[in-house]
């Protein structure tokens, strides 16, 4: 049976060592409950670091601690201490956090680090596949693993890959400075499907893949050569039922039972009936906005003195990162910013801030959440920040006021917060106004929406959504019209060419025989390749055609030594073996006068682009444009020329980052059909990567072999992934002949 497997830098486990004994619980964080469902309940493996490095584990206990993470379905990569701190310490938190969350200044480009985090990614996706068996469906999660999915794709291609990216994914602007950017993206690419929390994290990715890597990108596919990878975004939920039942629990709890922090605040708040308390919680990170926020506060109270010993800021930062200096020196900033306000404001009876730098037990965190009736999250930079979540579920009689910073990618979904630019202390001082003389009212309004919402949008609904989406690539991947070419094909196709007795094959030149490059003129073919076709065409009973939208002149000159029919500009010009070339009938040129204008207004303000003349026909390239502005371009272009030439018999051909204009009488089907008049082939091949190709595979007969070069819409009936694998089935041909 098939299973999950589930992979992330951590086990959801806590693994602890005391004279020698080992203790290991499972941790309750919000992965692990939303894929409860896909790991605890079903069958499937976690596979991660268990949390203690390999010189912390004693030798006599290894064993141990994977025989006991199986009983929890988790398998342990093990990792040493300078693993950790090459991988984790260095490349995921020194490189990619920063420059994730925009803090380009904090990136290191460390080519130590680099070559540990490729080391580490290696070694997990090596364990995965130990475990991988055909139909099982493979999820990948977050920055510290973003090669696996490609490592995994490479040894096991048919492979189902989920990749989820917990961080933002940065602008192409700040992307593309990454020296690693290629390798990132292409391990990532690896995947079937790749989410986000959020749709622009999902349109940065796609930016960076069609600039940098310049893949086809058609709304939220991108096109590779053998595959298609769907993005798409999944903004992540929280365990609300948790959250809900705790505050319900706590508002029930006698006061006995109570926490003795709870007693605390109760006692503050009963000396004080008419204060208010503003909670703030994060991890101690230089992304969350901490110190801007107590500058702000700080504002505020300078701005609007009337709430001095009104209001407190309850302040929880959790220890994070320490190893790495940035923290260490955030940790400084905020202990003295803290100090100084405090030092500023307090009065006898009263204090501003009250600062907790540690972790705290659930029981607390749901103490704050329902005492704080004021939450101030104000991230520069944060994928998603569950704490705005939790906050608002644990809210059960619906009253509080949530200001969130617009720069979380909660705030996406979270509009009846009050949205604030944490760097605009203005507003921020003006948004806690606002919140603490909000009318309750308005406070359950606007909770009801936001608790509405993040009910049903859970961490399992999370979970469930993408797990879907991601066995639905496989559909889409069973469910492609053309049939690859698998070497069983191959050989039936070859069996029939053996067979018959007059063999005609129409071979498409670029993008079929040779790769795209940026320079057309560049793409001339190899000595190795001349060799095939000729040797293809040496045989009396077998016809090779190439057929292509070149100009003449290139292509006669690229092929001059080799004996082999051509048709150029998409059936124009024929050339026979001895070399001279015909003019099809049919075909107009004065036109051309009339619309090259037109093109070239284009390519003056279209940069990169530029018009190809050839004898009967006008083509504008956009390959080395902006990928997006060519696109637009393009499509302004193609309406504007439709309406020039409509009722003049001409055409245009939206070719791979082309579009040509030509004769409606001239394409490459006709050219194809012009070749079989009289004459009887009993076997019939065309290839061909393109629009511009479909002619061919429309006009063939039925029986024809008609093979797609890359995975896109076709009427071929094959395909073959990319060129590469075109030259292998071209010397099975010879090696039939
Ligand atoms: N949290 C915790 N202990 C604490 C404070 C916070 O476990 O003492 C939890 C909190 O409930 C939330 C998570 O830490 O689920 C923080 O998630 P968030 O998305 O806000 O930020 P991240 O730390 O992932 O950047």
């Amino acid at each position: 049976m098939s299973k999950t497997i589930i992979i992330s830098n951590r086990l959801p486990l806590q693994i602890s060592i005391e004279n020698d004994q080992l203790d290991v619980t499972p941790s309750v964080g919000g992965l692990a409950t939303g894929l409860k469902s896909f790991h605890k309940d079903g069958d499937s493996v976690w596979i991660g670091w268990p949390g203690l490095t390999e010189e912390e584990i004693p030798e006599n206990l290894k064993e141990e601690v994977q025989k006991k993470a199986k009983e929890e379905n988790c398998v342990a990569v093990h990792l040493t201490s300078d693993e950790i701190d090459g991988f984790y310490y260095g490349f995921s938190n020194r490189t990619i956090w920063p420059l994730f969350h925009y803090f380009m200044e904090y990136t290191e480009s460390d080519d130590q680090f680099w070559r540990v985090y490729q080391q580490v990614n290696q070694k997990y996706a090596d364990e995965i596949l130990k475990h991988y068996e055909e139909g099982d469906v493979i999820w990948v999660h977050d920055y510290q693993l973003l090669l696996v999915p490609n490592m995994i794709r490479e040894k096991a291609p048919e492979a189902v890959i989920g990749f989820f990216n917990h961080i933002p994914f940065p602008s192409y602007e700040v992307f593309r400075t990454l020296p690693w950017r290629d390798e990132v993206l292409k391990g990532v690419l690896g995947a079937d499907l790749i989410g986000f929390h959020t749709y622009d994290y999902e349109r940065h990715f796609l930016s960076s893949v069609s600039r940098i890597l310049r893949h086809q990108v058609d709304f939220n596919e991108v096109t590779l050569p053998d595959r298609i990878v769907k993005v798409d975004s999944f903004p992540m939920g929280i365990d609300y039922k948790k959250f809900e039942q705790a505050a319900l629990d706590h508002f029930e709890s006698t006061s006995e039972n109570q926490s003795e922090l709870q007693r605390r605040l109760d006692h503050h708040l009963e000396a004080t009936p008419e204060a208010k308390m503003i909670l703030s919680i994060d991890r101690l990170d230089y992304t969350k906005g901490i110190a801007h926020r107590i500058r702000a506060y700080e504002y505020f109270l300078d701005k609007y003195p009337e709430y001095i010993e009104k209001v407190r800021l309850v302040m929880l930062a959790v220890p994070s990162r320490s190893n790495v200096p940035q923290y260490r020196r955030l940790k400084r900033e905020v202990d003295e910013l803290v100090g100084r306000i405090n030092g500023k404001f307090s009065t006898v009876s009263w204090t501003p801030i009250w600062y907790f730098y540690r972790s705290m037990p659930f029981e607390n965190l749901i103490d704050l959440y329902t005492t704080c009736e004021i939450a101030l999250l104000t991230p520069i930079r944060d994928g998603m920040n569950l704490v705005a979540k939790e906050y608002v579920a644990t809210r059960t009689n619906k009253t509080g006021v949530l200001i969130l910073s617009e720069m979380a990618g909660a705030a996406h979904e979270m509009n009846e917060a009050i949205i604030i630019n944490p760097n605009n202390f203005e507003q921020v001082a003006d948004a806690l106004k606002t919140a603490f003389n909000m009318p309750k009212e308005e406070q359950v309004d606007r909770n009801k929406m936001l608790q509405k919402r993040l009910r049903r949008y859970s961490v399992e609904k999370w979970a469930q959504d993408f797990m879907k989406a991601l066995r639905a690539t496989r559909e889409n991947r069973d469910s492609f019209k053309a049939t690859r070419i698998t070497p069983k094909i191959s050989d039936e196709i070859m069996e029939q060419f053996r067979k018959a007795e007059k063999k005609i094959l129409f071979i498409d030149y670029d993008g079929t025989l040779v790769n795209f490059v940026d320079k057309p003129e560049d793409a001339k073919p190899d000595a190795e390749l001349k060799e095939l076709i000729r040797s293809l065409n040496a045989s009396e009973d077998t016809d090779v055609i190439l057929i292509s939208g070149r100009d003449k002149n290139t292509l006669g000159s690229w092929w001059k030594d080799v004996p082999v029919e051509l048709i150029s500009e998409h059936g124009v010009w024929m050339r026979q073996i001895d070399g001279e070339w015909e003019l099809s009938e049919n075909v107009k040129s004065e036109w051309m006068d009339a619309v090259r204008p037109v093109i070239e207004n284009f390519v003056d303000r279209t940069p990169g682009t530029f018009i190809e003349e050839k004898n009967y026909s006008l083509a504008w390239h956009y390959r080395k444009a902006d990928p997006q502005l060519g696109e637009i371009r393009a499509n302004e272009l193609s309406n504007v020329l439709k309406e020039l030439i409509s009722n003049r018999g001409l055409s245009v051909l939206e070719g791979n980052k082309v579009l040509e204009i030509k004769s409606s009488d001239v394409n490459k089907g006709k050219a194809c059909s012009k070749k079989l008049v009289g004459e009887n082939y009993d076997f019939i091949f065309a290839i061909g990567d393109d629009w511009t190709d479909e002619y061919m595979f429309q006009e063939l007969p039925e029986s024809a072999h008609t093979v797609k070069v890359g995975i896109k819409k076709t009427s071929a009936r094959f395909y073959v992934e990319g060129t590469p694998k075109v030259r292998t089935l071209l010397e099975k041909f010879r090696d039939n002949l």
